[in-house]
């Protein structure tokens, strides 16, 4: 028997994926620590109760579009909101109908690595933009590489993962500028972790610019199993991301949990609050150990780097899983932290401190 080869240009990428090692302390791939309220789940599971399982879910995921413009802190409204299995889904979406053959979306490395996968798994040519030495997006290069390369998609993710980095209002008002005066593309910025930053792209989203903004429920409303993310966008582009992706994708039991999850907003943002003081907590504990860098961060998580150590290894061996990131080029030595409970952050400093102090030894 021979089955068929999978497609010629995907032969040679692998797959995306997070090692998970079964350990004590588990930092490593940016999850909420706390579930989210038991409230929560009684006012879903009571929802989900009312459903009416034999029909095909509000294929145009009406209520909570309405209730995602509603909440949004910027004018907005249902027309302009998109939403998907995860913000995964929705980067997808945007490259299905933005990108493919013949056009190409743009990536400031070191970024989150599923902008460039989901590129090239939807056939769109990668073009790869390299960050300044401080990790930030140089507004002058990235402008000349945009009217070079004319991608079709340009993706910002800010807070980046994995560095931490917010970008700032005026470099993404420069991209936006240049995203314009260079050609048809569209500018979409990341916001997985906005809620932990301290300004959002969202307020300079209209219907006459080509700027996406996406979100997820995955990280600040600890339903990373629900899978659940959303774009805020001008309807016109919204209107497109509706038409094409897959009928009824999004299922009746997560559009009622991303409901649900809008009345626990103030428990949310309690959370959010909690990471962002461990956060900073973690930072200064971190930052004043010997040959340990700290980046600075606006999300749930830290960037650190540890000279010659092999901490990734070390940390693993006691019983603490991170996010290694030592092979990725500019990230040499880093490892990424995200932050967990106050015990469990506890437990990673004092784990930390041990590693150095015997290998001082
Ligand atoms: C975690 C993360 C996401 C979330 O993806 P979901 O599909 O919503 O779970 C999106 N973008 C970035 C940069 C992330 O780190």
């Amino acid at each position: 028997m021979s089955l068929p080869e999978r497609r010629a240009d995907l032969r040679e990428l692998s797959s995306y994926h997070s090692p998970q090692v079964d350990v004590p302390v588990r930092l490593n791939t940016n999850e909420s620590p706390y579930p989210p309220p038991p409230e929560f789940v009684d006012a879903w599971l009571q929802a989900l109760r009312e459903v009416p399982l034999n029909r095909y879910p509000d294929r145009t995921v009406r209520l909570l579009r309405e209730a995602l413009a509603d909440t949004n802190p910027f004018d907005c409204s249902a027309e302009q909101v998109f939403c998907g299995n995860g913000s995964n889904e929705v980067l997808q979406t945007l490259l299905l109908v933005y990108g493919g053959l013949g056009r190409s979306a743009l990536v400031f490395e070191p970024t989150y690595s599923l902008h460039s996968h989901i590129a090239r798994v939807t056939g769109t040519e990668v073009v790869i933009g390299e960050r300044s030495s401080d990790l930030t997006i140089s507004p002058t290069e990235a402008t000349a590489l945009i009217a070079a390369k004319r991608p079709a998609v340009v993706f910002i993710c800010s807070p980046n993962n994995p560095t931490g980095i917010s970008e700032t209002r005026a470099t993404v008002e420069a991209l936006l500028s240049a995203v314009i005066d260079h050609g048809s593309g569209i500018l979409v910025v990341d916001e997985a972790y906005g809620e932990f930053s301290d300004w959002s792209a969202r307020e300079l989203v209209s219907d006459d610019l080509p700027l996406v903004v996406t979100r997820t429920y995955s990280k600040v409303w600890s339903l990373a199993a629900v899978r659940l993310g959303f774009a805020v966008g001008p309807t016109e582009v919204i209107a497109n991301l509706n038409e094409f992706v897959l009928p009824y994708h999004l299922s009746a039991s997560t559009q009622a949990a991303g409901l649900c999850a809008l009345d626990f907003t103030n428990e949310m943002q309690k959370r959010v609050e909690m990471i962002v003081s461990e956060r900073e907590r973690l930072a200064a504990a971190l930052g004043r150990l010997p040959g340990i860098t700290v980046y600075p961060s606006g999300a749930n998580f830290l960037l650190v780097r540890a000279l010659g150590l092999d901490l990734w290894s070390q940390l693993v061996g006691r019983g603490v899983l991170v996010r290694d990131f030592s092979t990725r080029p500019r990230l040499e030595d880093c490892l990424r932290i995200t932050i967990g409970t106050p015990e469990e952050n506890t437990i990673l400093i004092s784990t930390i401190a041990a590693i150095l102090e015997e290998t001082n030894l």
